[in-house]
């Protein structure tokens, strides 16, 4: 435990797994109280029992991020479990219809927009608004390197996470005057369930991966919920409106093969 985050309260959505499990034991570890929100109620009770056993601070709230409702009574309840919401990890994506457009059902499409920008969007929507009660915060999105340039067979999940990047540097220029800052993060190849998935049915392709890292491997959850953690934390004041690439150096130019 340090005490970066000490006497700091704050939520994550899609908690329940991966980046987002990593990002929430990384934050209560460093003193914050986490409201670990999920779909899953499974994966999120587990993070709780997680950072309970490491003798830190959580609860559960279950929250589909595509549905408005739900997460203003997210924020809500946050509010009221920890009398404030001084950050919030806004971690919740899927990638369905990995195919080229001209074969893509307008069903994966929406479905993608719907979770990763809409959740996006209701989520900043009503942490802005509970921040501005309670005196100022700081607020993370998670992109994806898909969110920084193209990316074959996945346009929907492309233009989802390029408009998260949009999004967070307009909000950064709409509130930085009453003490909120937004970042993202835009990790690369990490080693999570999803990517794991999508190893097992594309094992060409993850060897590509592999091959294109310049640090020769991909990322851990726990790489990216540590600078989750740090952009949280007053450490990171001056730091607002940027994503901030998690990826081995992979988005800084390519590798002479
Ligand atoms: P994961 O599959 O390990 O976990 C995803 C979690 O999201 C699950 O617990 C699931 O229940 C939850 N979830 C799904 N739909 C939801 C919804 N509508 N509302 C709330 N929760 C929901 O995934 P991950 O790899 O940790 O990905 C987390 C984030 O990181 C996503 O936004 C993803 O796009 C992004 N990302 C991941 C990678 C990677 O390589 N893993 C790379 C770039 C970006």
């Amino acid at each position: 435990m340090t005490e970066l985050l000490k006497d700091k309260a704050g939520l994550v959505t899609a908690g329940g797994s991966g980046i987002g499990r990593a990002s929430a034991v990384a934050l209560a570890k460093a003193g914050a109280k986490v409201m670990v929100s999920d779909v899953s109620e499974e994966g999120g009770r587990e993070t709780v029992k997680l950072i309970k056993e490491g003798g830190g601070e959580a609860q559960f709230f279950k929250c589909d991020v595509s549905d408005e409702d739900q997460v203003k009574a997210l924020v809500d309840e946050t509010v009221s479990a920890f009398g404030k919401l001084d950050f919030a990890h806004n971690n919740a994506g899927i990638n369905a219809g990995q195919v080229k457009i001209g074969e893509l059902d307008s069903n994966d499409w929406d479905k993608t927009i719907k979770i990763n920008l809409y959740g996006i969007f209701y989520c900043v929507k009503h942490q802005i608004n509970a921040m501005l009660k309670t005196g100022g915060g700081a607020i993370v999105n998670t992109a994806s390197g898909a969110g920084l340039e193209g990316s074959p067979n996945m346009s929907p999940y492309t233009a989802s996470k390029h408009g998260v990047v949009g999004l967070t540097k307009s909000v950064a220029l709409e509130y930085g005057k009453q003490n909120i800052r937004i970042n993202a993060i835009a990790p690369g190849a990490t080693i999570t369930p999803a990517i794991e998935r999508w190893a097992e049915d594309n094992p060409e392709q993850y060897n590509g991966v592999l091959e294109s890292l310049p640090a020769g491997e991909m990322s851990t959850p726990e790489d990216q919920g540590n600078v989750v953690m740090f952009l949280c934390s007053d450490l990171a004041r001056q730091i607002n409106g940027v994503t901030v690439p998690i990826d081995g150096g992979y988005t800084a130019g390519k590798l002479q093969q």
